[in-house]
């Protein structure tokens, strides 16, 4: 299989193209030729070539001809106009490509691409352009050091992963069987392995967020070193925080996800080894092995096709759910079956995403959350306008009396919804403190603006316009910084970790403005059972805290309680059945995860009798055989 392929593609380009290296970079085909002329000029057989086989295909210059990398960067900087304003030029020498960050990409493009062209031409390297983020991150930094450094390790790895996925001739599939090792039944650990005789694949692998209870990774079908692939649909730790523990014991095959889910992931789970320690626990794993998942990770976009297995091969869709939030779209064998995981996802469009993808061509299985599945009233959310403009009201209020506010919040998703609203309210002329890893969260999504909504991403291109970096904005980076913000006597609203006061920079502000009643929290986030958020959210006037001395007290709570609903990253029960409706293609069996019990039930039950489809809500530790 390998060889045939290595020979079509032979067969399909000049014949003095001067070839020195035919390989597989994961799924991609990448040659490597000597010759300048058909390098800079390779679009036209490149093309056919990719209808014919149906695979990527990449060409690069061979090491031998590429131009010393300190002429090339005085060379670009040449050729590129000043007010493209070069960030930054890094090298991978092991693939032959550079990439070149810049504020305005467009102009290191130039028109038809005459501007690459000529970089092409003149360095004789594989160049690629990336937008310089408006806010620096230290997160995407370090990931994008790894990325670099590791440019040998990397090329060996994908190139021994191009060898596997394509070592045997496709076969008929026998079976298909989907396992449910997490998040059947609940909220958290979603773990999902999915496999075929030839192919062990795990969709998302994470923790839950109020304990330390694991997926069941030590189920006697999953063997950590047969695994063939991780797909992440999103970055929240219910989905990936269990992720480098697998690393660490012996997983050292591919991570798969969007770019913003891997950076999201590195931030979220270097963050929760950071918690685990403040709190005095163990962390299941360490930094390392979070290095050593990016290390493996491939990054594809929305709507890219990819092999990862023989008889697998995934797309990532639009969930609208947070920053990069994916939809799994699964094809196993060729055209046997197809697998839809919705992950987490929201079918309405929000201040920061586009509704869920449904246009997906074929789905005989649905995998779907069920977060508020149930029929009651608790589980249909009211109008995201109207929630807003509750929000801004009592802001406001609270402000102009003198008041703080505190905004407990996920660091990513809810806290940049908040974020755009209060960027909108002219009228907001007090400053908005944001911690530390929240101001990071924020800088990911100035990143990737081609992930949020038409409408963001315009304002971000227009700096002008970008609300992430509206000054009312202020960084809140150390324990000296946020002494301050609590013992400034002026009005300000304080967004911070964590969403449901499980600990992190929100306990502090509380603390600290909890006794007095001109001050509010407002929590607009679902808090779970057993929280601390939730207490204060039932009404609790005195809640348990541990004080100064380390001695437990009571802390009286006399500022103002007030929740916002409508504000969230999930579908409310009419949109998951919506969701449904609107599948281009009916699925014939839907499973429902992701949602406390009765919730999946009841959800189940509805979509069975309004559709008439298949409906199941498995158990955790339950095998489903789709074929
Ligand atoms: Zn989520
Ligand atoms: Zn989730």
């Amino acid at each position: 299989m390998y060889l045939k392929i290595k020979d079509e593609v032979i067969e399909g380009l000049p014949k003095d193209a001067d070839i020195t290296e035919i390989c597989f970079e994961g799924s991609e085909i990448v040659v490597y030729v000597k010759n300048k002329d058909f390098f800079i000029n390779h679009d036209a057989p490149v093309r056919e070539l990719v209808s014919k086989l149906k695979k990527r295909i990449a060409i690069r210059p061979d090491a031998s001809i590429t131009k010393d990398m300190e002429e090339v960067e005085k060379i670009i900087r040449e050729i590129v106009p000043k007010e493209a304003e070069i960030d930054e030029i890094t090298f991978e020498p092991a693939f032959s490509r550079l990439t070149i960050e810049a504020k305005k990409p467009g102009l290191v493009i130039g028109k038809n691409g005459e501007t690459l062209k000529k970089i092409k031409k003149e360095t004789l390297w594989a160049p690629v352009v990336k937008r310089a983020p408006a806010i620096k991150s230290d997160v995407v930094k370090t990931i994008r050091r790894i990325i670099f450094k590791e440019s040998e390790f990397r090329k060996k790895f994908l190139n021994k992963l191009g060898e596997k996925i394509h070592s045997t001739e496709k076969k008929e599939i026998e079976w298909i069987r989907v396992g449910f090792l997490g998040s059947a039944r609940e909220v958290g650990r979603s773990c999902i392995l999915l496999q075929t005789p030839e192919s062990n694949v795990l969709l998302d692998c994470g923790i839950k967020p109020t304990g330390d209870e694991f997926p069941y990774i030590n189920a006697p079908e999953v063997d950590i070193s047969k695994i063939d692939a991780i797909v992440l649909s999103h970055a929240h730790l219910d989905h990936c925080g269990f992720i480098p523990y697998l690393y660490k014991y012996g997983y050292d095959g591919p991570l798969y996800s969007t770019a913003p889910t891997r950076d999201l992931f590195v931030l979220l789970s270097m963050d929760y080894i950071d918690i685990s320690q403040r709190e005095g626990l163990k962390s299941p794993y360490s930094k390392k092995d979070i290095e050593n998942a990016v290390k493996h990770s491939i990054i594809l976009d929305y709507d890219e096709v990819s092999d990862i297995t023989p008889d697998m091969r995934i797309t990532f869709q639009n969930a609208g759910h947070i920053l990069g939030s994916s939809q799994v779209h699964v094809h196993l064998g060729e055209g046997l079956h197809n697998f839809v995981y919705t992950g987490d996802f929201n079918f309405e469009r929000s201040r920061l995403f586009e509704p869920t993808f449904t246009k997906f061509q074929r789905v005989e299985t649905l995998l779907m959350e069920s977060t508020y599945g149930c029929s009651s009233e608790e589980c249909i959310q009211p109008r995201r306008d109207e929630a807003e403009e509750k929000l801004k009201k009592l802001i406001m209020e609270t402000l102009n009396n003198g008041g703080k506010v505190l905004i407990p919040s996920f660091a990513v998703g809810r806290a940049q919804e908040v974020m755009c609203i209060l960027a909108d309210m002219e009228e907001m002329k007090y400053p908005v403190y944001l911690e530390g890893m929240l101001w990071d969260a924020t800088a990911i999504h100035t990143t990737y603006p081609e992930y949020l909504n038409r409408n963001l991403q315009r304002k971000i291109l227009h700096e002008k316009d970008n609300p992430f970096t509206n000054p009312m904005f202020k960084r809140v980076g150390s324990a000296q910084e946020r002494k301050e913000v609590i013992e400034s006597t002026q009005p300000c609203v304080v967004i911070a970790t964590s969403g449901m006061l499980v600990g992190g920079p929100a306990i502090e502000y509380l603390k600290a403005f909890a006794e007095d009643p001109r001050n509010m929290i407002i929590f607009v986030g679902y808090q779970a059972e057993g929280t601390l958020g939730r207490k204060i959210q039932k009404g609790w006037k005195e809640i348990p805290i541990v004080g100064e001395n380390g001695k437990r007290t009571a802390l009286p709570i006399k500022m103002r309680v007030e929740t916002i609903e409508g504000l969230s990253g999930h579908s409310d029960r009419n949109q998951l059945i919506n969701y449904v409706y609107r599948l281009s293609d009916k699925p014939r069996k839907i499973l429902i995860n992701h949602g406390e019990e009765s919730r999946s039930i009841d959800l189940a039950k509805t979509l069975h009798k309004l559709l008439k489809v298949e409906t199941v809500v498995p158990k955790n530790l339950e095998i489903i055989r789709l074929k």
